[in-house]
Protein backbone atom coordinates (compact mmCIF):
# COMPACT_ATOMS: atom_id res chain seq x y z
CA UNK A 1 0.00 0.00 0.00
CA UNK A 2 1.40 3.25 -0.52
CA UNK A 3 -0.74 5.31 1.18
CA UNK A 4 1.31 6.51 4.77
CA UNK A 5 -1.36 5.57 6.81
CA UNK A 6 -2.63 7.77 9.96
CA UNK A 7 -4.12 5.98 12.55
CA UNK A 8 -6.20 7.39 15.09
CA UNK A 9 -5.15 11.02 15.45
CA UNK A 10 -3.28 11.24 12.29
CA UNK A 11 -4.01 13.81 9.45
CA UNK A 12 -7.83 14.85 9.60
CA UNK A 13 -8.21 11.16 11.59
CA UNK A 14 -10.00 10.68 14.45
CA UNK A 15 -8.39 12.82 17.41
CA UNK A 16 -5.29 12.71 19.42
CA UNK A 17 -3.39 9.20 19.97
CA UNK A 18 -4.94 7.58 22.66
CA UNK A 19 -2.67 8.06 25.40
CA UNK A 20 -1.00 5.19 26.53
CA UNK A 21 -1.56 3.03 23.76
CA UNK A 22 1.56 1.86 21.56
CA UNK A 23 1.85 0.28 17.91
CA UNK A 24 3.37 -3.28 17.20
CA UNK A 25 5.38 -2.47 14.22
CA UNK A 26 4.06 -4.25 11.12
CA UNK A 27 1.19 -6.02 12.86
CA UNK A 28 -3.02 -4.74 13.00
CA UNK A 29 -2.87 -4.53 16.56
CA UNK A 30 -2.59 -1.63 19.30
CA UNK A 31 -0.95 -2.96 22.52
CA UNK A 32 -2.17 -1.15 25.49
CA UNK A 33 -0.04 -0.83 29.08
CA UNK A 34 -1.99 -2.30 32.16
CA UNK A 35 -3.35 0.65 34.47
CA UNK A 36 -2.18 1.29 37.71
CA UNK A 37 1.01 0.56 39.69
CA UNK A 38 3.10 -1.91 38.09
CA UNK A 39 5.87 -4.49 39.74
CA UNK A 40 9.32 -3.89 39.33
CA UNK A 41 9.93 -7.48 37.58
CA UNK A 42 9.85 -7.13 34.02
CA UNK A 43 8.09 -11.10 34.09
CA UNK A 44 5.60 -9.89 36.49
CA UNK A 45 2.50 -11.14 34.99
CA UNK A 46 0.67 -8.06 35.93
CA UNK A 47 3.25 -5.84 33.40
CA UNK A 48 1.58 -8.11 30.58
CA UNK A 49 0.42 -5.84 27.93
CA UNK A 50 -2.75 -6.39 26.05
CA UNK A 51 -4.26 -6.31 22.91
CA UNK A 52 -6.83 -3.70 21.72
CA UNK A 53 -8.93 -4.43 19.19
CA UNK A 54 -8.71 -1.89 16.52
CA UNK A 55 -11.51 -2.54 14.08
CA UNK A 56 -13.87 -1.67 16.79
CA UNK A 57 -15.43 0.91 14.87
CA UNK A 58 -19.20 0.52 13.86
CA UNK A 59 -21.61 1.76 10.53
CA UNK A 60 -24.77 0.71 9.18
CA UNK A 61 -25.46 -0.05 5.71
CA UNK A 62 -28.14 2.69 5.00
CA UNK A 63 -28.53 1.71 1.00
CA UNK A 64 -27.15 -0.19 -1.17
CA UNK A 65 -27.17 -0.50 -5.18
CA UNK A 66 -25.87 -2.45 -7.80
CA UNK A 67 -24.48 0.48 -10.35
CA UNK A 68 -23.83 -2.39 -13.23
CA UNK A 69 -22.71 -6.39 -13.28
CA UNK A 70 -19.75 -6.58 -10.46
CA UNK A 71 -20.01 -3.23 -9.39
CA UNK A 72 -21.78 -1.86 -5.92
CA UNK A 73 -22.13 1.44 -4.48
CA UNK A 74 -22.67 1.03 -0.55
CA UNK A 75 -23.57 3.72 1.58
CA UNK A 76 -23.31 3.79 5.44
CA UNK A 77 -23.67 5.52 8.40
CA UNK A 78 -21.26 5.60 11.45
CA UNK A 79 -22.31 4.93 14.44
CA UNK A 80 -20.72 4.63 17.05
CA UNK A 81 -19.72 7.54 19.40
CA UNK A 82 -15.92 8.69 17.89
CA UNK A 83 -15.58 11.41 15.31
CA UNK A 84 -15.51 11.00 12.25
CA UNK A 85 -13.40 13.27 9.99
CA UNK A 86 -11.81 12.27 6.24
CA UNK A 87 -10.34 13.99 3.43
CA UNK A 88 -10.78 12.84 -0.38
CA UNK A 89 -8.27 9.74 -0.78
CA UNK A 90 -9.28 8.56 2.82
CA UNK A 91 -9.87 4.72 3.38
CA UNK A 92 -11.51 2.98 5.89
CA UNK A 93 -10.44 -0.50 6.48
CA UNK A 94 -13.10 -3.53 7.14
CA UNK A 95 -12.81 -6.81 8.90
CA UNK A 96 -15.27 -9.39 8.09
CA UNK A 97 -16.92 -10.70 11.45
CA UNK A 98 -18.13 -13.88 9.66
CA UNK A 99 -16.51 -17.09 11.26
CA UNK A 100 -15.58 -18.32 8.06
CA UNK A 101 -13.77 -15.49 6.82
CA UNK A 102 -11.61 -15.42 9.86
CA UNK A 103 -11.57 -11.31 10.64
CA UNK A 104 -10.49 -10.94 7.12
CA UNK A 105 -10.06 -6.96 6.40
CA UNK A 106 -9.34 -4.95 3.69
CA UNK A 107 -8.78 -1.30 2.45
CA UNK A 108 -12.06 0.79 1.07
CA UNK A 109 -11.41 4.02 0.20
CA UNK A 110 -14.36 6.56 0.50
CA UNK A 111 -15.79 7.82 -2.24
CA UNK A 112 -18.59 10.22 -0.75
CA UNK A 113 -17.21 13.89 -0.14
CA UNK A 114 -16.80 14.75 3.34
CA UNK A 115 -19.73 16.15 5.65
CA UNK A 116 -20.43 16.53 8.82
CA UNK A 117 -23.56 13.92 8.84
CA UNK A 118 -21.16 10.90 9.55
CA UNK A 119 -22.23 9.12 6.83
CA UNK A 120 -19.60 7.52 4.21
CA UNK A 121 -20.06 6.11 0.49
CA UNK A 122 -17.76 2.53 -0.60
CA UNK A 123 -17.61 1.81 -3.97
CA UNK A 124 -17.16 -2.31 -4.55
CA UNK A 125 -16.09 -4.12 -7.43
CA UNK A 126 -16.56 -7.82 -6.84
CA UNK A 127 -13.58 -9.61 -8.48
CA UNK A 128 -13.55 -12.97 -6.77
CA UNK A 129 -12.40 -11.45 -3.34
CA UNK A 130 -13.61 -12.50 0.15
CA UNK A 131 -14.45 -9.92 1.83
CA UNK A 132 -16.03 -7.69 -1.07
CA UNK A 133 -18.28 -10.74 -1.79
CA UNK A 134 -19.23 -10.69 2.08
CA UNK A 135 -20.09 -7.12 1.72
CA UNK A 136 -22.08 -7.57 -1.13
CA UNK A 137 -24.39 -9.63 0.70
CA UNK A 138 -25.07 -7.23 3.04
CA UNK A 139 -28.25 -6.01 3.77
CA UNK A 140 -29.64 -2.43 4.79
CA UNK A 141 -29.56 -2.15 8.83
CA UNK A 142 -26.55 -4.83 8.74
CA UNK A 143 -23.45 -3.32 10.71
CA UNK A 144 -19.65 -3.62 9.86
CA UNK A 145 -16.50 -3.37 11.68
CA UNK A 146 -13.90 -1.10 10.88
CA UNK A 147 -10.68 1.36 11.34
CA UNK A 148 -10.05 4.69 10.36
CA UNK A 149 -10.40 6.69 8.06
CA UNK A 150 -6.89 7.39 7.53
CA UNK A 151 -4.89 7.96 4.63
CA UNK A 152 -3.56 10.70 2.35
CA UNK A 153 -5.32 13.75 1.74
CA UNK A 154 -5.65 14.35 -2.26
CA UNK A 155 -6.27 18.05 -1.65
CA UNK A 156 -3.86 20.32 -3.73
CA UNK A 157 -1.06 22.14 -1.53
CA UNK A 158 -0.33 24.49 -3.95
CA UNK A 159 -2.74 27.03 -5.76
CA UNK A 160 -1.96 26.67 -9.02
CA UNK A 161 -1.44 23.80 -11.77
CA UNK A 162 -3.78 21.19 -13.39
CA UNK A 163 -5.16 18.23 -11.62
CA UNK A 164 -4.95 15.27 -14.41
CA UNK A 165 -6.78 12.39 -12.54
CA UNK A 166 -6.38 8.74 -14.10
CA UNK A 167 -8.83 6.12 -12.66
CA UNK A 168 -9.33 2.16 -13.75
CA UNK A 169 -12.64 1.10 -12.69
CA UNK A 170 -13.66 1.54 -8.96
CA UNK A 171 -10.36 3.74 -8.70
CA UNK A 172 -12.57 6.34 -9.85
CA UNK A 173 -14.12 6.52 -6.19
CA UNK A 174 -11.92 8.85 -4.29
CA UNK A 175 -12.27 11.26 -7.54
CA UNK A 176 -15.98 11.18 -6.90
CA UNK A 177 -15.21 12.59 -3.50
CA UNK A 178 -12.45 14.60 -4.44
CA UNK A 179 -13.91 16.83 -7.55
CA UNK A 180 -17.33 17.56 -5.57
CA UNK A 181 -15.50 18.65 -2.79
CA UNK A 182 -13.45 20.93 -4.40
CA UNK A 183 -15.84 22.04 -7.05
CA UNK A 184 -18.25 23.48 -4.54
CA UNK A 185 -15.26 25.03 -3.05
CA UNK A 186 -14.67 27.06 -5.85
CA UNK A 187 -11.96 25.66 -6.72
CA UNK A 188 -10.58 27.00 -10.89
CA UNK A 189 -8.34 25.25 -12.09
CA UNK A 190 -9.23 22.68 -15.35
CA UNK A 191 -9.48 18.83 -13.35
CA UNK A 192 -9.77 16.64 -16.06
CA UNK A 193 -10.75 12.80 -15.37
CA UNK A 194 -9.83 9.89 -17.42
CA UNK A 195 -11.49 6.74 -16.42
CA UNK A 196 -10.30 3.71 -18.13
CA UNK A 197 -13.16 0.40 -18.14
CA UNK A 198 -13.07 -2.63 -20.09
CA UNK A 199 -16.53 -3.00 -21.45
CA UNK A 200 -19.38 -0.75 -22.16
CA UNK A 201 -20.90 -3.11 -19.12
CA UNK A 202 -18.77 -1.67 -16.56
CA UNK A 203 -20.35 2.27 -17.31
CA UNK A 204 -21.78 3.73 -14.48
CA UNK A 205 -21.68 6.58 -12.63
CA UNK A 206 -22.49 9.11 -15.96
CA UNK A 207 -25.03 10.78 -14.34
CA UNK A 208 -23.05 12.20 -11.29
CA UNK A 209 -20.24 12.66 -13.89
CA UNK A 210 -22.52 14.34 -16.48
CA UNK A 211 -23.66 16.69 -13.53
CA UNK A 212 -20.50 17.75 -12.58
CA UNK A 213 -19.12 18.92 -15.51
CA UNK A 214 -22.40 20.75 -16.47
CA UNK A 215 -22.00 22.60 -13.32
CA UNK A 216 -18.69 23.41 -13.69
CA UNK A 217 -16.74 24.26 -16.76
CA UNK A 218 -13.05 23.42 -15.52
CA UNK A 219 -14.19 19.71 -15.00
CA UNK A 220 -14.58 17.38 -18.08
CA UNK A 221 -14.41 13.81 -17.92
CA UNK A 222 -13.44 11.08 -20.91
CA UNK A 223 -14.15 7.07 -20.33
CA UNK A 224 -11.12 5.03 -22.66
CA UNK A 225 -12.45 1.41 -23.02
CA UNK A 226 -10.07 -1.15 -23.76
CA UNK A 227 -12.31 -3.50 -25.12
CA UNK A 228 -15.20 -0.37 -26.79
CA UNK A 229 -18.07 -2.11 -28.71
CA UNK A 230 -18.52 -1.40 -32.46
CA UNK A 231 -19.85 2.63 -32.67
CA UNK A 232 -17.92 3.09 -29.19
CA UNK A 233 -17.41 7.44 -29.82
CA UNK A 234 -15.12 7.61 -26.38
CA UNK A 235 -11.96 6.36 -25.72
CA UNK A 236 -10.24 3.58 -27.59
CA UNK A 237 -7.62 1.12 -25.62
CA UNK A 238 -6.19 1.68 -22.37
CA UNK A 239 -5.68 4.73 -20.13
CA UNK A 240 -1.44 4.31 -21.17
CA UNK A 241 -2.82 4.12 -24.96
CA UNK A 242 -5.50 7.12 -25.09
CA UNK A 243 -4.03 9.18 -22.32
CA UNK A 244 -0.46 10.31 -23.59
CA UNK A 245 -0.98 12.33 -27.04
CA UNK A 246 -4.06 14.05 -25.16
CA UNK A 247 -1.77 15.59 -23.08
CA UNK A 248 0.16 18.64 -24.53
CA UNK A 249 2.10 19.20 -21.82
CA UNK A 250 3.08 17.61 -18.50
CA UNK A 251 4.83 20.92 -16.14
CA UNK A 252 2.89 22.34 -13.75
CA UNK A 253 0.03 19.90 -13.46
CA UNK A 254 -0.82 17.32 -10.76
CA UNK A 255 -0.92 13.49 -11.44
CA UNK A 256 -3.05 11.33 -9.35
CA UNK A 257 -3.03 7.19 -10.39
CA UNK A 258 -5.72 5.33 -9.09
CA UNK A 259 -6.37 1.43 -9.09
CA UNK A 260 -4.98 -1.26 -11.15
CA UNK A 261 -1.17 -1.10 -10.03
CA UNK A 262 0.31 -2.15 -13.58
CA UNK A 263 -1.56 1.63 -14.69
CA UNK A 264 -0.11 3.10 -11.64
CA UNK A 265 3.39 1.67 -12.11
CA UNK A 266 3.60 2.25 -15.78
CA UNK A 267 2.29 5.94 -16.09
CA UNK A 268 4.22 7.00 -12.71
CA UNK A 269 7.78 5.33 -14.28
CA UNK A 270 6.92 7.21 -17.42
CA UNK A 271 6.03 10.30 -16.04
CA UNK A 272 9.05 10.53 -14.39
CA UNK A 273 11.26 9.42 -17.40
CA UNK A 274 9.88 12.53 -19.35
CA UNK A 275 10.62 14.87 -16.40
CA UNK A 276 7.53 14.71 -13.94
CA UNK A 277 8.58 15.32 -10.12
CA UNK A 278 7.18 12.23 -8.55
CA UNK A 279 5.99 14.29 -5.50
CA UNK A 280 3.21 15.71 -8.39
CA UNK A 281 2.26 12.15 -8.93
CA UNK A 282 -0.21 10.97 -5.89
CA UNK A 283 -0.58 6.78 -6.46
CA UNK A 284 -2.70 4.39 -4.50
CA UNK A 285 -2.78 1.02 -6.21
CA UNK A 286 -6.12 -1.59 -5.29
CA UNK A 287 -4.43 -4.21 -6.63
CA UNK A 288 -1.52 -5.69 -8.92
CA UNK A 289 1.12 -3.60 -6.26
CA UNK A 290 4.23 -5.83 -7.14
CA UNK A 291 3.75 -5.66 -10.88
CA UNK A 292 6.84 -4.21 -12.33
CA UNK A 293 6.96 -3.44 -16.24
CA UNK A 294 8.85 -4.87 -19.06
CA UNK A 295 11.07 -2.03 -20.44
CA UNK A 296 9.73 -2.49 -23.72
CA UNK A 297 6.46 -1.51 -22.65
CA UNK A 298 7.55 1.78 -20.91
CA UNK A 299 9.40 2.21 -23.91
CA UNK A 300 6.28 1.76 -26.04
CA UNK A 301 4.43 4.31 -23.21
CA UNK A 302 7.09 6.72 -23.92
CA UNK A 303 6.56 6.96 -27.15
CA UNK A 304 2.94 7.66 -27.01
CA UNK A 305 3.55 11.09 -25.17
CA UNK A 306 3.07 14.29 -27.40
CA UNK A 307 4.65 16.83 -24.77
CA UNK A 308 8.35 17.85 -24.61
CA UNK A 309 7.61 20.95 -21.97
CA UNK A 310 10.08 18.84 -19.03
CA UNK A 311 13.66 18.21 -19.60
CA UNK A 312 13.35 14.89 -19.42
CA UNK A 313 16.01 12.32 -17.65
CA UNK A 314 15.49 9.47 -19.65
CA UNK A 315 15.55 11.61 -23.28
CA UNK A 316 19.18 13.18 -21.80
CA UNK A 317 20.34 9.96 -21.12
CA UNK A 318 18.87 8.55 -24.79
CA UNK A 319 21.10 11.17 -26.41
CA UNK A 320 24.20 10.66 -24.22
CA UNK A 321 24.11 7.15 -25.40
CA UNK A 322 23.93 7.62 -28.88
CA UNK A 323 26.90 10.02 -29.34
CA UNK A 324 29.58 8.03 -29.81
CA UNK A 325 31.69 11.54 -29.18
CA UNK A 326 31.40 11.52 -25.50
CA UNK A 327 33.46 8.81 -23.91
CA UNK A 328 31.78 6.12 -21.91
CA UNK A 329 33.27 7.46 -18.65
CA UNK A 330 31.81 10.77 -18.62
CA UNK A 331 28.11 9.64 -19.29
CA UNK A 332 26.27 9.69 -15.55
CA UNK A 333 24.43 6.22 -16.04
CA UNK A 334 23.45 3.84 -18.04
CA UNK A 335 19.65 3.32 -19.93
CA UNK A 336 18.97 0.28 -17.16
CA UNK A 337 19.27 2.49 -14.53
CA UNK A 338 16.68 4.49 -15.56
CA UNK A 339 14.53 1.65 -17.05
C1 LIG B 1 -5.91 2.03 -0.15
C2 LIG B 1 -6.80 1.04 -0.85
C3 LIG B 1 -8.09 1.38 -1.16
C4 LIG B 1 -8.94 0.47 -1.79
N1 LIG B 1 -10.19 0.83 -2.11
C5 LIG B 1 -11.01 -0.02 -2.73
C6 LIG B 1 -12.32 0.33 -3.07
O1 LIG B 1 -12.76 1.47 -2.82
N2 LIG B 1 -13.12 -0.59 -3.68
C7 LIG B 1 -12.65 -1.84 -3.99
O2 LIG B 1 -13.44 -2.65 -4.55
N3 LIG B 1 -11.41 -2.21 -3.69
C8 LIG B 1 -10.58 -1.34 -3.07
N4 LIG B 1 -9.31 -1.71 -2.76
C9 LIG B 1 -8.89 -3.05 -3.10
C10 LIG B 1 -9.31 -4.05 -2.05
O3 LIG B 1 -8.90 -3.67 -0.78
C11 LIG B 1 -8.65 -5.37 -2.40
O4 LIG B 1 -9.12 -5.81 -3.64
C12 LIG B 1 -8.89 -6.42 -1.35
O5 LIG B 1 -8.05 -7.51 -1.62
C13 LIG B 1 -10.32 -6.90 -1.35
O6 LIG B 1 -10.40 -7.89 -0.38
P1 LIG B 1 -11.10 -9.27 -0.72
O7 LIG B 1 -11.00 -10.14 0.48
O8 LIG B 1 -12.45 -9.01 -1.27
O9 LIG B 1 -10.25 -9.82 -1.93
P2 LIG B 1 -9.00 -10.85 -1.92
O10 LIG B 1 -9.48 -12.18 -1.46
O11 LIG B 1 -7.89 -10.20 -1.19
O12 LIG B 1 -8.63 -11.00 -3.44
C14 LIG B 1 -9.07 -10.14 -4.43
C15 LIG B 1 -8.53 -10.65 -5.75
O13 LIG B 1 -9.11 -9.91 -6.78
C16 LIG B 1 -8.12 -9.11 -7.42
N5 LIG B 1 -8.72 -7.79 -7.52
C17 LIG B 1 -8.98 -6.99 -6.49
N6 LIG B 1 -9.56 -5.87 -6.93
C18 LIG B 1 -9.70 -6.01 -8.25
C19 LIG B 1 -10.26 -5.21 -9.25
N7 LIG B 1 -10.79 -4.00 -8.98
N8 LIG B 1 -10.25 -5.69 -10.50
C20 LIG B 1 -9.70 -6.89 -10.80
N9 LIG B 1 -9.16 -7.68 -9.87
C21 LIG B 1 -9.15 -7.25 -8.63
C22 LIG B 1 -6.89 -9.12 -6.55
O14 LIG B 1 -5.71 -9.04 -7.32
C23 LIG B 1 -7.04 -10.47 -5.85
O15 LIG B 1 -6.52 -11.48 -6.65
C24 LIG B 1 -8.45 -0.81 -2.14
C25 LIG B 1 -7.14 -1.15 -1.83
C26 LIG B 1 -6.32 -0.24 -1.21
C27 LIG B 1 -4.90 -0.63 -0.91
Amino acid sequence: MTSEQTGPGGEGGVGPPLPGYGRVAGRDIDIKPPEGELPVSRGAPERKLERVNRYDRRAELTERQVLCEGTLSLDFEVIDVQPFHFAPGYFIAVQAEDESLDKRRSPYCITSPPNTDRSFRLLIRLAGGELSDHLSDLEVGDVINFRGPSGRSMIPKEDKGELVLLATGVGVGPFLSLCPHLLGRGFDRPIRLFWGLRHLQDLCLVQELDTLARAHPNFEYRISLSRPPPGWDGLHGRLTETVPELLDTLGGKRFYLVGNGAMIEEMATVLSDLGVDQRHVYQEAYFNVRYRPEPATLTEIRSRFVATDLFSPFAHLEAQLFMPEVPATTRTGTRRDLA
